[in-house]
């Protein structure tokens, strides 16, 4: 079994036993059609020299890892769906797969899956994953880790020979097992369900699992569950920050959607912005907007209490009350740094930083309909030092309004980052990555209508192309 070195399997979760997943079997598919395989994050758990027959072994057929999880666990949780609380959640079509340290970082990373079959959490549903589904999680993965945003990767994707039924696509649909990578799985709901079985003693044993396993330094805090909480509100602000500057709406913002340590997972309905629109809604079903692009740091927030109070069953209410208050100031100041960040600018007083991304934003206000989101990112990366290409661009007409000529004032002022990165070949494109509905329906509409795989191939490169120049981390 070639595993390198940097493969360190360390599954912990599976030894918190039966009250938190259950033992569950993959199902067994007809076919086996590879369609994307990210060789770069298995160099980082050192799976990257596995032959094809052992992706197959591992990652269609689930046979375990070596020294690692033995048996498939879909995990327990519960949930806020639109403001409801849903009691009948879990992994209906996913479990976890395997957990190993990431090489480098030496975070535990976990091995899921979607797609993988039916479980007790199933309720009425097949346990698949359609295709389409799969490609878009591809696909919105790779944009927002390019983009420098705390995201779960895509592992593996293949197709799996089922024929699906689906209301929200053309039907029957072709089927895929996909298996991410992920910063943990376990969610606010997570919490939440035993808080709503009122078993303050899990909670216990789950805050102490969480801490010894993510936040190691926290473990003698002495109110634990506020110590838990006040980290998850700084990774969230930093997540939901990330989104705001790359055009991000995630469409399904449940409690059981939320990761603990603040990484964006379980891509549905996403949708990135093609303009500046606070009022966009990326899920067809999400009739009143509650997931509107501008109202996602409200979202966040509405989550975060549900997570507070469920660890009101461990701790006194004040401080949870003390660490909630922490996340409007914390958003805005990592709003005002990545806005930093995603300009190619310096990041500077916290001031500063606030007055760039307000500039930005009306900037980007300003420049209305006509204004695409990703281009005016583009032409301007890197501030001054990009001045001469954006004005000599296809958008320069669109850069003379009383808020542009205020945000180019302003970037004048301010540091280039690197300005190094202006010369990698990205930047002399005529237009930037983009990742909008329009060409992901295109991409699938290769595949679905003549099996034509090359465009979303291509797509694929040029967004790795985009994220070498970008050269942002999360
Ligand atoms: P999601 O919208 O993917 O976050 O899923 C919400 C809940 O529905 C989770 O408990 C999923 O496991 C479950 N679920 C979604 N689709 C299916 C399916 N096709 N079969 C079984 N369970 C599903
Ligand atoms: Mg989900």
């Amino acid at each position: 079994m070639p595993v390198t070195a940097a493969y360190r399997p360390d599954p912990r979760f599976q030894a918190l036993g039966p009250d938190f997943a259950d033992v569950v079997r993959p199902a067994a598919f007809p076919a086996c059609k590879p369609r994307y395989l990210n060789l770069r994050a298995a160099a980082t758990v050192g799976l990257e020299a596995l032959t094809e027959a052992e992706w197959k072994a591992h990652f269609w057929a689930f046979e375990p890892l070596p020294r690692n999880q033995d048996q498939a666990l879909a995990m327990r949780y519960h949930g806020h769906q639109f403001r409801v609380y849903n009691p009948d959640l879990g992994d209906g079509r996913g479990f976890l797969f395997a957990q190993l340290r990431e090489a480098g970082s030496d975070r535990l990373l976990d091995l899921g899956t979607k797609g993988s079959g039916q479980t007790p959490w199933s309720r009425s549903g097949d346990g698949r994953l359609t295709l389409k589904g799969g490609l878009r999680e591809v696909l919105a993965t790779t944009m927002l880790e390019a983009l420098g945003v705390p995201t779960s990767r895509s592992f593996a994707l293949y197709e799996t020979g089922e024929a699906l039924e689906r209301n929200d696509e053309p039907s029957p649909t072709r089927a895929a097992v996909l298996t991410r990578l992920s910063f943990s799985h376990i969610r606010f709901g997570t919490f939440q369900r035993f808080a709503a079985l009122d078993r303050r003693d899990l909670i216990e044993v789950l805050l102490r699992h969480v801490l010894e396993t993510y936040f190691p330094d926290l473990l003698d805090a002495p109110n634990p569950g506020a110590a838990l909480l006040d980290a998850v509100v700084h990774r969230s602000a930093r997540l939901t920050a990330g989104w705001m500057t790359a055009g991000f709406v995630h469409g399904v913002l449940n409690t059981d959607n939320m990761n603990i340590n603040g990484e964006s997972f379980d891509y549905g309905p996403w949708r990135f912005l093609p303009r500046n629109d606070p009022n966009f809604v990326a899920a067809y079903f999400d009739h009143g907007g509650l997931y509107s692009f501008g109202r996602q740091p409200e979202a966040v927030f509405w989550n975060l209490r549900q997570l507070a109070g469920a660890l009101t069953l461990v701790g006194e209410a004040q401080p949870l009350v003390d660490a909630l208050n922490l996340f409007g100031g914390a958003y805005r100041a990592e709003l005002a740094r990545a806005m930093a960040d995603r300009l190619g600018l310096r990041r500077a007083s916290w001031d500063e930083d606030v007055d760039l991304a307000n500039a930005a934003f009306r900037a980007l206000a300003e420049g209305g309909e006509p204004l695409r989101w990703e281009p005016f990112f583009f032409d301007w990366f890197c501030g001054a030092a990009s001045e001469g290409r954006a004005l000599a661009g296809p958008r320069a007409q669109l850069y003379s309004g009383e808020h542009f000529t205020a945000f180019r004032e302003l970037i004048a002022r301010r540091e280039p980052e690197r300005p190094e990165r202006l010369s990698h070949p990205y930047f002399g494109r005529h237009e930037p990555q983009e990742m909008l509905i329009d060409e992901v329906e295109a991409l699938w509409a290769a595949i679905a209508d003549r099996d034509d795989w090359t465009p979303f191939e291509a797509k694929l490169s040029a967004v790795e192309e985009a994220r070498q120049a970008w050269d942002l981390s999360p």
